[in-house]
This record gives C-alpha cells, structure tokens and sequence, in this order.
C-alpha cells in the first residue's frame, strides 16, 4: 500500500422506519430503526472520487424523505468542487445513490456492466425491482454513455492505485463496493451491500433485494475485502455517525472522517 487515501461520510438525508422493514421476515423486537443516507469522498495523490451522489431535495419530496443538504454542495465543506471531480463511483442505479449526477459535469462516472443491463432490462417490468429506480436518472445514465462519460465494469478492477470496485450483486444486480486503501489498513464503502451493521454481523438481509443468496455471499465477500470487520462501512447506518469523528467541529453532525 503505497498511495494513502482520506476517505469521509457526508450526511445528506434521513428518514424514519421501523427495524420491521429493515429485514426480511421482519424483526421480533420491532422498534424505530431509521435510515440516513449518506456520499463519500476518496481523496490524497491529488486525486478526488466520490462515490455516489445523492438525491435531491425535489426527489426527497416526492420519496418522502428527510433532505437535510445538497450532496454536491456538502463536498464543498470539504474544500471539493463538484464542478471539476473527475472520477464519481456510482455503486448502483437506486434512485437515493445516483440522482444530482449532472451536477458532476467533468466526471467519468464508473459502474458496472450488469447494473445497466438490470437497469434497462426485462426485470424493470416488476414494480417489486422497479421501485427504487428513476426512469429519467435511467435515461439520463444512458444519455451519459453516448457522451462516452460512463466508464463500464466488469467484475473487480482498480481506478487508481489503491481503489479498486468489487461487484458485490444481491440488492440489485451490478451493486458494488469501493474499497480505499488508507491510514488503518483497508477500507471497505460496502454502500448497499449491507444498509446496517447488523445486516451483516447478523446475516439476515435487508428486504430491497435482487439475490438472497448473492446478498448473503456479498457479506463474506466484505469481509474478506476489508482489513478487519470494522473497516467495513455500510451503506445507510445511522451508527456510522457516533463511530467516527467529524473532521472538524463546524461539521460535526454532517460528515465523519472514516480513515
Ligand atoms: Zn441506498
């Protein structure tokens, strides 16, 4: 490991659910187990990726959800333009992971081959696998790929020295990971791979999914990437927040340094 990579949690949005429907077959002490959502920014060499980009406070409307701040703007606490970022991760399709994409103009956008085909094809006839798509962000990811803006995966590959993309699968099709080499040993951005800690630690798989057992596969899978079990990060806990320490204290509530 020779390229070190700072790497934050950016808190944009939140919303309130019961642990019920944060499990499939639901969840015997039933209580308030909410969601946040969350971008993250990979930065050192003089390199910036973020990895997804949120949804909008207009999308929030009409999804119901809490918006607390623009993703893309949050960067720019950080000191990162999303005007210029050149690399932007987009680990799935899911409309709370890929909206504001054209606020990155300059940005190369990395996803991989079979979350476009799940995202385009025969399963998008089911409300049940639809529902967490936007069409027009779809159609909008398609208009990218004839501007020759979306850099296609398949399976693992490095986009720099010390980040590379591992396809996960399971919650949709072309999920992937994001894995940072940094200070601690190797970082693992799980994003939906795991929504929660205890998705993972306890193997019992969040309701949103494409393959159980692809799911189920994914949280060895994690394991195995990461340096130990708590450099994984999951996608949308609310625990991240009280781990780990804001950069500074005006961001405190806001963004959380991971390395
Ligand atoms: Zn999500």
């Amino acid at each position: 490991m020779s390229t070190l990579y700072e790497v934050y949690a950016i808190k944009y949005a939140h919303h309130e659910r019961r642990a019920s429907e944060n499990f499939i077959g639901g969840d015997p002490h039933d209580g308030p187990m909410p969601l946040d959502y969350f971008v993250w920014l990979v930065r050192g060499a003089g390199r910036e990726v973020v990895v997804d980009t949120g949804f909008s406070a207009a999308m929030a409307r009409k999804r119901g959800r809490d918006h607390l701040r623009c993703p893309a703007e949050a960067l720019r606490l950080l000191q990162c333009d999303p005007s210029s970022v050149k690399d932007v991760v987009i680990t799935h399709l899911h409309y709370d992971h890929v909206g504001n994409f054209d606020l990155f103009p300059a940005a190369t956008l990395h996803l991989q081959d079979v979350e476009m085909h799940y995202a385009t094809g025969r399963h998008m006839g089911e409300e049940r696998h639809r529902f967490a798509y936007e069409v027009e962000e779809v159609v909008g990811m398609v208009r990218r790929v004839y501007e020759k803006r979306v850099h296609f995966h398949n399976g693992d590959e490095e986009i720099a020295p010390g980040i590379s993309l591992h396809l996960i699968g399971g919650h949709t099709m072309g999920m992937q990971a994001v894995r940072v080499a940094t200070r601690r040993g190797w970082l693992v951005l799980a994003s939906d791979a795991s929504h929660f800690y205890a998705n993972m630690e306890q193997g019992r798989p969040f309701p949103i999914v494409f393959s159980v057992p692809d799911m189920v596969a994914g949280y060895e899978r994690l394991r195995v990437l990461a340096a130990s079990p708590a450099h994984i990060i999951p996608g949308h806990d609310p625990l991240v927040m009280q781990r780990y320490p804001a950069p500074s204290k005006a961001l405190e509530g806001v963004v959380v340094r991971l390395d």
